[in-house]
This record gives structure tokens, C-alpha cells and sequence, in this order.
């Protein structure tokens, strides 16, 4: 494959990565990027174990799922739609981009028109004055299904119906709207108080075969179709016999632990964003699921408190953010000694340091596999199998 002819062509396909930021890696081409992130992962954990050979995209373009775009007028009065500046709040203005999904750029295009044909007016973050502030767009994949998220400065939304009408007709294939309402002096993008304006309120997506809800903030990996690949290997990784007592910490709307229950005696989710939980207890509802129970709490104090309670557990899955996971948690997962630990990381530099303390404590890591989730950025996934050296 012509590779530098590529990696010439991607950075000229994107005028703004430079100002944007997002993909820190569009001056390589994708076998390159690959070779990096694997190299990355094996300096870190390379030390614990054999790295198996990061698994790519075959089309690493338009994987992102969820797109998000800020609003706001040039110095000239421009209406202009964007990402931000890296560590700044400066629109970057973008019509389309090489990583996000292609319907969700156009959706957020006609919005920015739609906002000039209303005379709606844009958010000013300098005064707090203003309307439109972010567009929000999730799209399921595999069920085709959308959601526009408009989040306002104000509550009141003037030409509301005729706005919504006038979207629809533009974009029939969006099956629901909803107003969420952020008049806060905060970075945050998403505020506390939301009004469906059409449909239903969220979306649904299938991965491994089974129905996930979305709500505007419940936390959903954004590239699905490597989603499905990262649970796989888990699911691989756990060889459940559908004995085992099962932990998904960090479970987000439940996908890992709904995933593997399947295989699993019974499953315990546990997370901290009570929107991410209800839809969990959703998920596993609509999924005909009783083998599977939900918790909303701080997974470290979770833990402890299966430990003190004299629990069980046979396997767990962690999948925590990007600061890894704390001592409570882990000095309890050690506790509880589970004969395998599944870890799924979105960071390997915490996912080492917590490897080091497991391993110090009674674990040995099987097996590593890189998963590439995030192409043209340097993000890397990592699903990491420990089982327990002693017995118990
Ligand atoms: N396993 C899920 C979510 C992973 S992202 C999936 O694959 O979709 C990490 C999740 O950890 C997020 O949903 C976040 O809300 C949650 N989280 C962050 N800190 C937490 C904590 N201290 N205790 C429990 N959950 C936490």
C-alpha cells in the first residue's frame, strides 16, 4: 500500500488538524499508526507478558458514533459550527471530519443554517448570553437509529415547533430531539434539566447481538464496531461455563456485564452515573436478563463493601476511566479473590501501575491484547486477562 502518498493525503483531507488537535497521529498512515500504538503497549506492559498484535480497523474513518460540535460567531458576526482549539475554548470552524460519522456532520451543518434562517441566536460564553451552545448527535450504528441533542443557554426556545418541523423534514432519519438546558459557566457540554421535543428520548444500538439504550448522557464506547471486537476478547479472555459469580465495575449502561452474562451463573454491575445505571437496569430488561443485578455506587467503596459482607466472585471485569482505578478498589478485588481478573484499560499507563500492585498481590497476567478504538488519535485500548497464582 502506498502509505506516504496516504498519510500526505489525510493531512491534506483535514485543513484544520494542526488548530483541532483531536488526531495527534493524522501524520502517519494507519499500518504506522498501528506500529506505534503497538510499540506503546508493549513498552509498558511488554514486561508482564507477550503482547498479542493490536487488532485494527479495515476502514478507520467515520468510526465515531457520537459527534459533538460547539457554537458560537466569529469576530466578523459568522455563525460558526466547530470542535474547540485544544485547551482552549476557540471554535475550530468544521464542516465534515475524517473520524466522525458522516450523517451526524450533516445533521449539525443544517442546524447551523437553520440557526441563520430562525434568527436564532448563538451562545456567547464571554456574557452567558445566548441560545444554542453545543449540538450533541448519537447515532446506533446498526439500528440506524438518531438523536439530535440541541443544549440551549436559556429554557426558552423561540419558533420551537416550527425549528423541530423544519429539521425533520430536512433530516427524516433522526427519531428523536431532545432540548437539553446549560446555562452554567462551565466546560461541562451536557446541563442538568433536558426536554424530549420528538420521539422518545434516546436511541438504541446492538453490539454482540444484544439492545443497548442510550440516553443523551449515559456513557456509550463511541466506536461500535470495535467495541464489539474489545468485549469479545473479554468475553474470550473470562471462558465463562456458566457457573461463575461475575463483576462488571465500572459498568457504564451495562454492556460488558449484559454481554458476558449469557455464559455467566449471575452477573453484579456496579457504576457511579445513576443515568448510565438506570439504563443498565433497562438494558437488561429489554434483553430478557435475570441473571444480572445493578448498583449505583463509587466502585472502590462497592468492593469493599462485598468484602466485608464475606461475598464471592469468580471473575471480574474492570473497566475504569482514564485514571485507572484506586487502592480500595483493588485492595478489595484481592481480597475477594476472583480466579480471574479480566482488565479493560483506556489507558496503559494506569492500567501498568494498577497491574503492578495485582501482580504483587497474588496475580499473574495470561494474556494482552491491544485493541485500536480510536484511529488517528493516540488512544489505545488494552483488555488484559489475570488469573490468581495461589489458591484460595
Ligand atoms: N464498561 C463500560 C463503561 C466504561 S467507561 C463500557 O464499556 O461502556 C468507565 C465508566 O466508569 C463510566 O461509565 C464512568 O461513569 C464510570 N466510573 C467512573 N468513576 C467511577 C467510580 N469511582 N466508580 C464506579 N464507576 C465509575
Amino acid at each position: 500500500m502506498p502509505q506516504n502518498k496516504l498519510s500526505k493525503e489525510n493531512a491534506r483531507l483535514c485543513p484544520v488538524s494542526r488548530k483541532c488537535g483531536g488526531c495527534q497521529l493524522m501524520n502517519l498512515s494507519y499500518e504506522e499508526q498501528l506500529k506505534y500504538k503497538q510499540a506503546k503497549v508493549v513498552k509498558l506492559l511488554g514486561s508482564f507478558h507477550r503482547v498479542s498484535p493490536i487488532i485494527g480497523m479495515n476502514e478507520p474513518f467515520h468510526y465515531r458514533n457520537k459527534v459533538q460540535a460547539a457554537f458560537g460567531r466569529t469576530r466578523g458576526g459568522e455563525i460558526i459550527s466547530g470542535v474547540y482549539q485544544s485547551s482552549t475554548h476557540n471554535i475550530v470552524k468544521t464542516d465534515s471530519c475524517l473520524i466522525e460519522d458522516k450523517k451526524a456532520d450533516e445533521i449539525i451543518l443544517t442546524i447551523r443554517k437553520l440557526i441563520k434562517s430562525f434568527k436564532l441566536t448563538v451562545y456567547d460564553e464571554k456574557n452567558s448570553r445566548g441560545f444554542l451552545r453545543h449540538v450533541l448527535v448519537k447515532r446506533g450504528f446498526q439500528t440506524n437509529e438518531i438523536m439530535v441533542v440541541l443544549v440551549t443557554g436559556t429554557s426558552v426556545f423561540p419558533s420551537k415547533n416550527d425549528f423541530v418541523k423544519e429539521l425533520l423534514r430536512l433530516h427524516p432519519e433522526i427519531t428523536t430531539i431532545v432540548q437539553n438546558i446549560n446555562n452554567k459557566f462551565t466546560s461541562m457540554v451536557l446541563g442538568d434539566k433536558e426536554t424530549v421535543l420528538f420521539g422518545k428520548g434516546y436511541i438504541e444500538d446492538v453490539l454482540c447481538g444484544c439492545r443497548f439504550r442510550i440516553s443523551p448522557k449515559s456513557f456509550y464506547q463511541i466506536n461500535p464496531i470495535q467495541t464489539e471486537v474489545l468485549y469479545s476478547k473479554a468475553v474470550e479472555f473470562a471462558n465463562l461455563s456458566c457457573k461463575e459469580r461475575v463483576i462488571d465495575a465500572y459498568c457504564g449502561i451495562g454492556t460488558i456485564g449484559i454481554v458476558a452474562s449469557k455464559g455467566a451463573g449471575e452477573v453484579i454491575g456496579c457504576e457511579l452515573n445513576s443515568d448510565a445505571v438506570r439504563d443498565a437496569k433497562v438494558n437488561a430488561k429489554i434483553n430478557d436478563i435475570e441473571n444480572i443485578r445493578f448498583f449505583c455506587a463509587d466502585a472502590g467503596e462497592f468492593m469493599l463493601g462485598m468484602k466485608e459482607n464475606g461475598e464471592k466472585c469468580d471473575v471480574l471485569f474492570m473497566d475504569p476511566p482514564r485514571a485507572g482505578s484506586d487502592k480500595k478498589f483493588l485492595s478489595s478485588a484481592v481480597a475477594l479473590s476472583p480466579e480471574k481478573i479480566v482488565y479493560i484499560s483506556c489507558n496503559p499507563e494506569t492500567q501498568q501501575r494498577d497491574l503492578f500492585y495485582l501482580i504483587k498481590n497474588g496475580y499473574k497476567v495470561k494474556k494482552i491484547q491491544p485493541v485500536d478504538m480510536f484511529p488517528y488519535t493516540n488512544h489505545v485500548e488494552t483488555v488484559v486477562l489475570l488469573e490468581r497464582t495461589v489458591d484460595n
